[in-house]
């Protein structure tokens, strides 16, 4: 399986290149070169699988240049019981006959974040390996919040990395900003920046594209990565819990098989969102996908009527993760 940039099909890069650049030198986004499917039976056998295992089975899929045995040792050692408090990774709450809530909170941070900032240190630290860089990793984040704390505790300390956070001022919750201040690690660093989570994100975006700048820093044994969801390492954990969800689902009797389910998933950068797109691309019978997001709503807008207006008054709100008007993952879904 090989990797495109959303902005050039000429593109072609592996797995491991794509997550340890992060983003395409031409701006653009790494995508799957085409989306694998499964089979109901073959979604519903995962049912009975551990997370872990199922994890390594969908991760299979994509990233091809990594051997079996090296994707277990990722999965295995992210989605363990001691660090996401139960058996089940990501329980499913019934909350009535129609209605579920997938709990994606039990990990180290609470944030769902951790589904995927607990494994991408893992991930990319053996696709560093079957690159052969030399060189040692800088992960740049722009954060509203749950993104930056949960990708200090994946990569705290972690051999050959070093992490650096941009928050915004006033932008992120008390106990977020707590969190990311009493950081442990010797590898992590944590900034607050003028401006909202946009200005955070496109300062990153700039320090990425600046080749001055990046060739200064490879003099030095850095090359930069990222840990935002626009990284294929941070997208491809999330879309795993979908189609789990749904094994479960059948399993536990909740639902037939092939029955059609609705998915709800409050929506900043479209990260999360997208990862169920590609879960019911992969063949999980997904019937709608439903974009939830607060005063904010320039995506549900561009759903709605096609236009997209990032030239509007941003709003600081009580859900800070979804105060995001740029929304850098639409590019890969268009
Ligand atoms: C990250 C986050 C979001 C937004 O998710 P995206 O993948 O950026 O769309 C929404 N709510 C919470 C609590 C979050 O942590």
């Amino acid at each position: 399986m090989l990797y495109h940039s959303s902005r050039d099909k000429s593109v072609e890069v592996s797995a491991s290149e794509a997550i340890v650049k992060g983003l395409c030198s031409d701006g653009g986004l790494f995508v799957p070169e085409k989306i694998p499917y499964l089979s109901l039976d073959e979604i519903v056998a995962l049912g009975n699988m551990s997370y872990s295992e199922r994890a390594t089975e969908i991760f299979s899929l994509f990233l091809t240049d990594f051997r079996k045995n090296e994707i277990k040792d990722c999965t295995g050692k992210a989605y363990t019981k001691e660090k996401f408090e139960t058996d089940t990774i990501a329980p499913i709450y019934k909350l009535n006959d129609h209605t579920y809530i997938l709990e994606l909170w039990h990990g180290p941070t609470c944030a769902f974040k951790d589904m995927a900032l607990q494994i991408l240190p893992y991930l990319l630290t053996t696709s560093m390996e079957k690159t052969g860089t030399d060189k040692k990793v800088a992960i740049l984040v722009a954060t509203s919040g749950d993104t930056g704390k949960a990708a200090l505790e994946g990569f705290r300390d972690v051999d050959g990395t070093k992490i650096f956070v941009f928050y915004p001022t006033g932008g992120v919750s008390e106990i977020q900003k707590l969190q990311m201040q009493t950081q442990e690690g010797d590898n992590v660093g944590v900034y607050a920046i003028e401006g909202n989570f946009d200005d955070a994100q496109s300062g990153v975006k700039k320090i990425f594209s600046d080749n001055e700048f990046k060739a200064k820093l490879r003099e030095r044994g850095y090359e930069l990565s990222s840990a935002n969801s626009i990284n294929w390492g941070r997208l491809l954990p999330q879309i795993v819990y979908y189609v789990s969800s749904y094994a479960e689902l059948v399993k536990n009797k909740e639902i037939s098989c092939g029955e059609e389910i609705n998915v709800c998933v409050p929506t900043g950068n479209f990260g999360n969102i997208l990862a169920a797109y590609y879960a019911k691309e992969m063949g999980v019978p997904i019937k709608k996908l439903i974009c939830a997001s607060n005063s904010n709503n320039v995506l549900t807008e561009f759903i709605r009527t096609g236009v997209y207006n990032k030239n509007r008054a941003f709003v600081q709100t009580i859900s800070p993760s979804m105060d995001i008007l740029i929304s850098r993952n639409l590019e890969r879904l268009l």
